[in-house]
């Protein structure tokens, strides 16, 4: 039989996409994969350093998986291990830590120190492609990674280097790959997604045209991406009957353009709203579903006083009106020039603004949603079933529900919300 192997995924779905193109390796040389609390031969932890606490978190981990199986090896990759490599290196029972550029040394030296080898032999790649499979609807799929913007509370751009991405070619074929396997959905996915191209020559919106050829993939969604790369050009496309849905998820960071330009972001709250109002009205239809707009927000940035956040606040409510908030208290990273500013909020106050945004997103939500009661739309059904039902999303990301029928699964059914 062959060695088992424990997966530990934290952070990003770029990471579960890597982790899951790492499993597929391991599993064809024969690893066989098992949850890691029964324990394993060896682990694999993809790391995330989003927040300080994701880096406690890592580290824990690790710590447990070593004093529970203390003579398996612990490989470790991701986000934290590139920023801080010593510091893992110097954890019990952690083997080999692979940075940024050293993705594809994952499963060689894996193997290499399973057969006996005694160092880690790091050799810098550029770019890791992976996707994700196993669930039988939808695939994330890397199409870049790193980021070349440096705003200034985010660490990164030096966890996962520069831009960079492999030919629209290369991605055209794992496209392929994954409609072999008869998923239909892909999610596009990237640390600065539209800024696809950089390192090729290329850009995003021939990516985009370029995937919408595949034949076997029905539907796409783009992860994330910046308001500044999704062009008007790119939405005229979308709208005109492409496979990508009206689904967009979009970081804003911040409704005032005091912090925004502290943050050094590339757009006002004047070009935002701007591209909020061109998509909707090129994509909405009156009588159907509208676009789902996914807003990131990060809250308590230095110097944000109770007036500036109310600004941000009332631009969500008032001007945006998004069908979700994705909010992130605002954690200081080393390293970073907001990490040195002295006017940092207080936790408490962090708190709060979080709640309020909690709610207003709660109201947002609801609004949105029952505003499709009644409509038409397509669901694409998933596998899991609980208490006799199964889910399902529409194209603009409205989870439903209907009897478990495992004749639906992975299928595009119409349903009436
Ligand atoms: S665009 Fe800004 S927030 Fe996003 S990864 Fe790059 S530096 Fe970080």
């Amino acid at each position: 039989m062959g060695k088992t192997i424990g997966f530990i995924t934290l952070g990003c779905k770029l990471n579960y996409a890597e982790t899951s193109t790492y499993e597929r390796a391991l599993l064809k040389d024969g690893f066989e994969a098992v949850p890691w609390s029964k324990g394993a031969d060896v682990f694999l932890v993809n790391t995330c350093t989003v927040t300080e606490h994701s880096d406690k978190k890592c580290r824990n981990i690790i710590r447990k998986l070593h004093r529970q199986n203390p003579h398996s090896p612990i490989f470790v990759t991701g986000c934290y291990a590139q920023f801080k490599k010593a510091e893992i290196e110097a954890i019990e029972g952690v083997k080999c830590v692979f940075g940024a550029n050293e993705k594809s040394l994952v499963v060689p030296t894996i193997k290499d120190i399973l057969n006996g080898s005694e160092s880690c032999a790091y050799t810098a790649g550029t770019f890791f492609p992976a996707y994700s499979s196993g669930e039988r609807t939808r695939s994330f799929l890397k199409v870049q990674d790193g980021c070349d913007y440096k705003c200034h509370y985010c660490t990164v751009p030096y966890a996962r280097g520069e831009s960079r991405n492999i030919p629209i070619a290369e991605i055209v074929s794992q496209a392929e790959e994954i409609a072999a396997e008869g998923i239909v959905e892909v999610v596009l996915t990237g640390v600065n997604t539209g800024d696809f191209g950089r390192s090729t020559g290329e850009n995003f919106f021939d990516l985009i045209k370029a995937l919408n050829e595949v034949e076997g993939i029905e539907r796409y969604r783009i992860s994330s991406i910046e308001p500044n790369l999704l062009t008007e050009e790119m939405v005229d496309w979308i709208a005109s009957g492409s496979k990508f849905l009206p689904h967009f998820h979009i970081p804003l960071q911040s409704g005032c353009d005091t912090i925004l330009k502290e943050m050094g972001r590339r757009y006002d709250t004047a070009a935002f709203a701007h591209k909020i109002e061109y998509i909707r009205k090129k994509m909405e239809r009156p009588d159907g579903p509208r676009v789902f707009f996914g807003i990131d927000v990060i809250v308590g940035f230095p110097g944000e006083t109770d007036e500036l956040f109310e600004e941000t606040y009332t631009f969500l409510r008032d001007v945006i009106k998004p069908a979700f908030i994705h909010i992130f208290p605002y954690s200081r990273r080393a390293g970073t020039p907001a990490a040195a500013r002295k006017d940092q909020v207080q936790d408490s106050v962090k708190t709060l603004r979080v709640q309020r945004l909690e709610e207003l997103c709660a109201t947002l939500h609801e609004e949105f949603v029952t505003s499709h009661k009644g409509l038409t739309d397509k669901v694409l059904f998933e596998s899991t079933e609980k208490n006799g039902m199964m889910s399902g999303y529409t194209e603009n990301y409205i989870r439903v529900e209907r009897p478990f029928d495992p004749g639906l699964i992975g299928k595009i059914s119409e349903v009436t919300i």
